[in-house]
């Protein structure tokens, strides 16, 4: 993480734009297009809970917590120098803290409509694009043409392409990557050439590893996939957890995992609808039905080889958790696979109760 905060701060010094979000309905490619430098702001700490909850309900979701932790304590290095923070309405946690994030720092919302399957849902969700584009144009004086739309596509299409062929080792068995490491390839920053050149070299090593024959579990060991809220460096509990039980986390299909990755923006045809369609088919449980979830679970089960299905649900995250009761059932009536639910937070206080749920779960496999 210094190395990328020494890389925003020197962008900024440079005369750059910086842009913080926070989840994955942000469009990066519009952020891009304004030369302006997208970061994911911070929110995987445990630390920053308390002093989050002198202002905020303890019994919301740690995600929402820790984030705000870090905005009261000024302790997230990217939002002291972000001009703008660009936010959606998602989860109504969320959606509130925002409002106490604006009077903190230029803040700008796009308004997510959540009927992900009615034409006039879309339509709302583009004119909010559309707004967001003009936001940034007044913010760093600058006109976005679709030129810049378009190169921006392109950038995020090969960048979105690479993580996603860096993910896909995860199907091979043996496996050759850990889930520990693929998780730990997600960076911050969008658009940094550096991160490009670090995922060709992971894929190079990787490639080397299934050559030489040096895999991190032996052929057959339990396969995991991983739904549910997203992780994080700092979040890994789980995943860590589920790997020291002997199986292998072979792929999330999370914010932190395929889940972004899984459409790309079209490259022909308006840029700016173009970017918004891909963005309001992201599955995620705020939307409403949220049929793309399963689909993709379907798809990833069988790409991947799963041998089981954990979901991930921080606590009082009420979208995915209830949603869970729907992934569940799918998951054991229709693909025919154990499920679990892990229910957590960002501590360790449950880690060995989880690791007994878990050792006796990859037993029946
Ligand atoms: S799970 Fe939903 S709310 Fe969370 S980052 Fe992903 S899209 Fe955003
Ligand atoms: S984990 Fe759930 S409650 Fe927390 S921010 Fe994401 S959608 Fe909202």
């Amino acid at each position: 993480m210094t190395g990328e905060v020494d890389l925003v701060r020197e962008a900024k010094r440079r005369g750059r734009g910086v842009v913080g979000i926070y989840c994955e309905f942000t469009p990066r490619e519009l952020i891009l297009a304004a030369n302006a430098v997208p970061v994911c702001l911070c929110g995987a700490s445990n630390r920053t809970i308390p002093p989050a909850e002198t202002v905020l309900p303890s019994n919301l979701c740690p995600l929402i917590k820790s984030s705000f932790g870090y905005i009261v304590t000024n302790r997230c290095p990217f939002l002291m120098v972000a001009d703008l923070v660009v936010a959606e309405t998602t989860c109504d946690g969320k959606k509130k803290m925002y409002e106490l994030l604006a009077e903190k720092h230029p803040l700008h919302i796009l308004e997510l409509t959540q009927k992900v399957e009615e034409e006039e849902a879309f339509s709302h969700w583009l004119s909010e694009v559309g707004k967001l584009r003009k936001k940034l144009e007044t913010t760093f004086d600058r006109t976005i043409t679709d030129d810049d739309l378009r190169k921006a596509i392109k950038d995020m299409n090969r960048e979105r392409g690479l993580l996603r062929t860096a993910f896909e080792l995860g199907q091979e068995d043996p496996a050759v990557v850990s889930g520990l490491e693929l998780a730990e390839l997600r960076y911050r920053v969008a658009g940094n050439p550096a991160h490009l050149r670090m995922l060709e070299a992971f894929i190079a090593e990787a490639k080397d590893r299934k050559k030489h024959g040096r895999f991190v579990a032996k052929k057959g060991a339990p396969r995991i996939m991983i739904t549910g809220c997203p992780t994080a460096q700092g979040t890994t509990k789980l995943i860590e957890v589920i790997e020291e039980c002997g199986a292998v986390v072979a792929v999330q299909e999370t914010c932190s995992g395929m889940k972004p990755l899984d459409l790309q923006v079209a490259e022909t045809g308006d840029p700016l609808e173009a970017i918004a369609r891909k963005y309001f088919q992201l599955p995620c449980s705020c939307m409403t039905p949220n049929t793309g979830r399963t689909a993709l679970i379907e798809r990833l089960a069988k790409e991947f080889k799963a041998n089981a299905v954990i979901d991930l649900v921080w606590q009082a995250c009420h979208t995915y958790n209830i949603e869970s009761y729907l992934v569940d059932r799918f998951v054991r009536e229709k693909l025919g696979m154990p499920y679990m639910k892990v229910e957590t937070d960002y501590s360790d206080a449950d880690r060995e109760r989880i690791k007994v749920r878990v050792q006796t779960l990859i037993e029946m496999l």
